[in-house]
């Protein structure tokens, strides 16, 4: 069987890295029995291949420990947020091959977090401050300095809960007054210096509609939703680990499950960024077609671009989980992809941009011969296609050079070259326009070099190409890279971002493929031969062949 060959060579053990050292440490302990992890968009944006390295680690750690993974969606900012987003979010974990446990939302429990807010109040830990929150920030001190008490800070039970409650009930407006623990204002952490509970927005969410008019602040919420799952390790990006005591100090203040948050390094990766914001204002602004344009790191972008959900994982493995800022090369991606592709994908050949003609001075008019060729060279005698031969091919305008060098293998003036899975021609005669560019090659065939009834004769050079008559046109869409700066977290505060996008990162041409192209089912990109990985747009009809180059067969990529 042809599969056996292509088994799966054991994994060499690695070490294992922090997080699940943590975890095997809990087991071990028994402080848990069973591992419960949670991914926690914020539906204001697509995800990205940052999202898919932390849903990697939340899934695949859950896996790993025969956990579970909830699925709750951080929705506390009504502005922001929108359905699609949500229905997004869940195609594209379901893309990876992740199944969550529950669908959750922060929303959910925004009854629960109110009563908490009220058992502060009663308890004397928070207040109403009507200050603005230009008067909040300037109170709140400095690193070296203290912060200043709010004049409102000393309200009576009675009258914060009076307020607060008129707050809930719409009777003031967004920024008048918010809800604040009442903590320390000397506090060394500054988190720690009376932290915004509530604001108010009077804003219609996609999922309270109008119930509510103030909603939650982050740290407020994230802890409680964890604790109120179960969440046994929550795993966030290195940024939060300032917000970690608070985390904390908010279970401990409410007497809830004790969830506990581990933090890691984002992933950053070259020639591209992966701000929701920025990713918006290309998407808005039209520098892309949308968010699942091909150059997008955006997860339906890179499936638009025929990037596999097993090389993306492949990736995430490869990187590994850190605490260290990681830029990593887009190339260590791009190889997963090859990697993965070169194995699956269906080989065909096309011939793209501006083809040269190729005319067989001896091959007898009209006259079709069908050739076969493994769809995959892997697989032998797996799956074969059928490619037409004429006496009129086309092919690469690189695959012929009028007046080449020595080691110059391709097709050159009185040189000869095999036609992949076909015979060797020699080029007798170059036919050029009246500007003098080469438009067609008078060739003969041998007809001896058959590759199965042949005598073996070798050339150095081999050759893709298509029959004239029987290739279908396409349109070739050419994708590179999004930036031209490999680290644009790094490019200076006073530099537009946009300023470095690729002017070239999308280069559109015409192509033609063998026809077996057409009958293609495999559902990923396929090969073309000795040019790159393609895969079919979804905007193509079926008059009208749209294919997106995924990425080239070799790393190529040289901007300066
Ligand atoms: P952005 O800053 O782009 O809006 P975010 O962190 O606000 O991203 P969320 O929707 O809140 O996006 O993220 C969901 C989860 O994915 C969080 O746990 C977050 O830490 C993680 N995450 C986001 N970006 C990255 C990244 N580049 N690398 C690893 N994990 C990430
Ligand atoms: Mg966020």
């Amino acid at each position: 069987m042809a599969e056996e060959t292509n088994a799966p060579v054991a994994e060499p053990a690695r070490k294992l890295n922090f997080l699940e050292e943590i975890i095997e440490a809990d087991l071990a302990s028994g402080k848990y029995k069973s591992i419960l992890t949670r991914f926690p968009p914020e539906p204001n944006g697509y995800l990205h291949l940052g999202h898919a390295k932390s849903l990697c680690i939340n899934f695949g750690l859950a896996m790993k420990y025969g956990g579970k993974t909830n699925l709750r969606y951080d929705d506390t900012n009504p502005t922001k947020e929108d359905v699609e987003y949500v229905d997004a979010i869940k195609e594209d974990i379901h893309w990876l091959g992740f199944q969550w446990e529950k669908e959750l939302y922060a929303s959910d429990y925004f009854d629960q977090l109110y009563e908490w807010a009220e058992m502060m109040i009663q308890r004397g830990q928070a207040y109403v401050d009507d200050q603005s929150l230009e008067e909040i920030r300037a109170g709140r001190g400095t690193i070296s300095e203290p912060g200043k008490d709010s004049p409102y800070r000393n309200r009576s039970v009675e009258e914060n809960l009076r307020l607060f409650r008129e707050m809930r009930d719409g009777k003031y407006a967004d920024g008048e007054k918010v809800l604040r623990a009442k903590i320390d204002m000397a506090h060394p952490n500054m988190m720690f210096r009376d932290p915004i509970l509530y604001r108010i927005k009077h804003a219609s969410h996609h999922r309270t509609g109008d119930k509510w008019c103030i909603y939650p602040m982050y740290d407020y919420t994230h802890g409680q939703c964890d604790s109120i799952e179960n969440i046994t390790h929550s795993i966030c990006t290195m940024e939060f680990d300032v917000h970690r005591p608070l985390y904390d100090w908010f279970i401990e203040t409410l007497g809830i499950f004790p969830s506990h948050q581990y933090e890691f390094a984002r992933l950053n990766l070259t020639y591209t960024l992966m701000s929701k914001r920025k990713l918006l204002e290309l998407v808005e602004k039209g520098y892309v077609s949308g968010w699942d344009d091909p150059r997008m790191p955006t997860l339906c972008g890179v499936r638009r671009r025929g990037y596999t959900p097993e090389a993306i994982k492949a990736f995430c493995e490869q990187i590994g989980v850190t605490k260290r800022d990681q830029l990593m090369d887009i190339g260590g991606l791009e190889s997963c992809v090859r990697t993965d592709l070169n194995a699956r994908a269906n080989r065909y050949m096309a011939v793209t941009g501006d083809p040269i003609r190729i005319i067989l001075t001896n091959w007898e008019k009209g006259r079709t011969e069908w050739f076969e060729a493994p769809l995959n060279p892997a697989f032998p005698d797996g799956p074969k296609r059928r490619i037409p031969f004429t006496g009129e091919l086309l092919i690469d305008r690189a695959d012929f050079m009028e007046d080449a060098p020595k080691k110059y293998f391709r097709l050159k003036p009185d040189g000869e070259v095999r036609l992949k899975y076909t015979y060797i021609v020699r080029c007798n005669k170059v036919i050029k326009d009246q500007d003098g560019k080469v438009t067609a090659l008078e060739c003969t065939y041998d007809p001896d070099t058959h590759p199965q009834s042949g005598q073996w004769r070798s050339v150095k050079g081999t050759i893709h190409w298509v029959s004239a008559e029987h290739a279908r046109k396409f349109e070739c869409r050419l994708y590179d890279r999004l930036f031209t700066e490999a680290d644009m977290g790094g490019i200076p505060e006073d530099r537009d971002y946009k300023e470095f996008l690729n002017p070239e990162s999308l280069v559109v041409t015409d192509g033609w493929a063998e026809p077996a192209l057409m009958d293609d089912n495999s559902g990923i990109a396929v090969q073309f031969e000795r040019v790159g990985y393609f895969v079919k747009d979804p905007d193509s009809t079926d008059g009208h062949l749209i294919m997106n180059k995924t990425v080239g067969l070799k790393d190529s990529f040289k901007l300066a």
